[in-house]
């Protein structure tokens, strides 16, 4: 099958899934990956060990004299993309509680957003991407020829940021993830740049029920719907 090199942009709520989803269409479709919540985390991870959030709070004008000097980019490792900071890959880092629990407030400044948006589209010049994120369709991909908004119940949500945080090896409250997760949406959607919101022109995906099979299956409908693309060879499901 033949999908033309277009841009994908998936938004959402945290927890639906939308890596995961992103992830499997890139490898199935043949296009590049980019978690943009993974350079969040890594502006989050930089604040936090050169002591600019001490208490949780953010020293916003010593990120700003400091963030030029932060190297964060992308390494593929066979189907998996790995987030480096200079030579240190800081995958494990990024995902924890604690940076989880720092990344909307450090995701709401406007200098944190340009900086990453910056590299977000310098990452992306070769075209043919899926980016996942909170603003893709609506500010940094405004004109993807795709757009996709997930959702999910909170509950559902909640457990399996859970279940993925135990499989790690972290000891979470079941009660703090989704505490988390209710304020990251909050802070998410209310902020003033760059709001967390549905592009007018994106299709929902409700996950809550379903296989990622069957999330699979219908981004093929959504394809042959928009592309007219009927016949599938080489589709392995
Ligand atoms: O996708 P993930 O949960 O890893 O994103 C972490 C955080 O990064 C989000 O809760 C949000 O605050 C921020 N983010 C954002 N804009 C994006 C992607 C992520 O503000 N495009």
């Amino acid at each position: 099958m033949t999908i033309p090199d277009i841009t994908i942009a998936v938004d959402g709520y945290s927890s639906t899934g939308k890596s995961t989803f992103a992830k499997m269409v890139a490898k199935e479709f043949g296009f590049l990956y980019l978690d943009s919540g993974a350079m969040y985390r890594g502006v989050t991870l930089f604040a936090m060990e050169g002591g600019m959030a001490p208490g949780g709070k953010i020293d916003e004008p010593a990120l700003q004299k400091t963030l030029p000097q932060l190297d964060l980019h992308f390494e593929r490792d066979d189907d998996k993309t790995l987030l480096f900071s200079g030579s240190r890959c800081i995958e494990k880092e990024i995902r924890t509680l604690e940076v989880s629990a720092l990344v909307s407030p450090v995701s709401a400044i406007p200098f944190v957003r340009a900086w990453v948006d910056e590299r977000l589209h310098a990452f992306s010049e070769g075209g043919r991407v899926i980016m996942d994120g909170r603003d893709i369709g609506t500010t940094v991909f405004p004109n993807a020829e795709v757009k996709i908004f997930m959702t999910a119940e909170p509950a559902t949500r909640a457990q399996r940021r859970y279940d993925e945080l135990v499989a790690k090896g972290d000891n979470p409250s079941l009660e703090d993830v989704m505490k988390n997760l209710q304020e990251r949406d909050y802070i998410d959607s209310h902020r003033e740049t760059s709001p967390l919101r549905q592009a007018e022109d994106a299709f929902v995906l409700d996950n809550t029920h379903m296989t990622l099979h069957e999330e699979l299956v219908w981004m093929l409908g959504l394809f042959q719907g928009r592309f007219g693309l009927l016949e599938t060879p080489g589709i392995t499901w």
